[in-house]
């Protein structure tokens, strides 16, 4: 469906947005584009929608290799922040535009008609963008870009100007629509709480690369590198060794049930995956009430661990479960 062989783009002969992007995206899903400011999303997406060119490589859309088509001839739909409604047409027009040559006109308004629904603007079709709240003008791009029936849709950071709450109900529209009408949506954040809602699949950038995609629980719970794993979230890092399947930390050996290379390790594990009270000693406890969960701060030895937990209870020691353990090695 979409495949990105080798991307390079890079702008006014020295800012490397896209370095050798490799990308392919097959089942109808909601992929999740997510890094942090400047990694390349915006670049990636403007490339797929034919709004900017790429240097190098090659961009596939349902087989056919569109580089040199015009972005109304890649059988795409895309909504942006800004969502750039015609002021001359009512909402059925705009929701409708484009269409007519290739839907029948009763067949059209039935799709307008059934898509407007599913996204609660039934009852704005006969009104004009003007006398529109934000909200429900990016319901109506949304609804457009939905009713062109292209196999893939771009949205990029489509709801950054809305509240939080109009925001979270768009994206349980969205998810509701993606099911429904079985799209092909590639959305880009850079909230990990949107992501996270949204994602069948995540897609991680950092610095023009893709480093990991996987399912939002594997990036979470097995990041591919220390940036991804600090990246969604709080995380403990530790320096270790690891000698014949033990890892040596904190005076302890703990077993691992897998090989690694022997040497110096670092390794890493969620603050909510250690189990208070166990073999390893703690020190210098602090505790933070952060409301729907407590986070003690302490050492062991000269490094700092982070502990949540439900309980307020303070406590002197705390044990690492191996099948909750990080560890980054080349043949890991
Ligand atoms: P953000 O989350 O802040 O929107 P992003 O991940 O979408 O960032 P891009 O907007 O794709 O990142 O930018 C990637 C890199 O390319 C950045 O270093 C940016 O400054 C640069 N860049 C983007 N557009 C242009 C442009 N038109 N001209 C020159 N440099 C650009």
């Amino acid at each position: 469906m979409l495949k990105l062989i080798d991307i390079d783009k890079t702008y006014d002969n020295k800012i490397k947005a896209l370095k050798k992007l490799n990308l392919q995206l097959e089942i109808p899903q909601l992929a999740v584009i997510i890094g942090p400011s400047g990694c390349g999303k915006t670049t990636l997406m403007r490339l797929i929608a034919g709004l900017e060119k790429c240097d190098q490589g090659q961009i596939i859309i349902n087989g056919k290799t569109v580089n040199e088509l015009a972005p109304s001839l890649r059988d795409i739909s895309f909504v942006f922040q800004d969502p750039s409604l015609f002021a001359h047409m009512n909402c059925f027009h705009n929701i409708a535009y484009g269409n007519h040559a290739t839907m029948g006109k009763d067949q059209l308004r039935s799709r307008v008609e059934k898509i407007a629904r599913m996204l609660g603007i039934a009852n704005l079709l006969d009104r004009y963008p003007s006398s529109l709240s934000g909200g429900q003008k990016q319901r109506v791009a949304i609804a457009r870009a939905i009713c062109k029936p292209s196999k893939l849709i771009l949205m990029d950071e489509p709801f950054n100007n809305l509240d939080a709450q109009l925001k979270q109900s768009l994206i349980k529209d969205i998810r509701a629509l993606q099911k429904e009408l079985n799209l092909m949506i590639l959305y880009v954040t850079h909230d990990r709480k949107e992501a996270f809602e949204l994602a069948d699949t995540l897609i991680v950038m950092d610095q023009g690369e893709i480093v990991q995609i996987a399912k939002p629980s594997a990036v979470y719970h097995q990041p591919i590198n220390p940036f991804v794993a600090s990246f969604f979230g709080d995380m403990n890092f530790f320096e270790g060794y690891i000698k014949n399947k033990g890892l040596y930390f904190a005076d302890q050996c703990i077993q691992l049930s897998k090989e690694y290379e022997d040497g110096k390790v670092t390794f890493a594990i969620r603050p909510e995956d250690i189990v208070k009270n166990g073999p390893i000693k703690i020190h210098d406890v602090q505790r933070q009430d952060r409301g729907n969960y407590f986070l003690f701060i302490a050492k062991i030895n000269d490094q700092t661990v982070m502990i949540k937990d439900a309980s307020d209870d303070f406590f002197d020691s705390i044990a690492i479960p191996i099948k909750k353990l990080i560890i980054w090695q080349k043949n890991a």
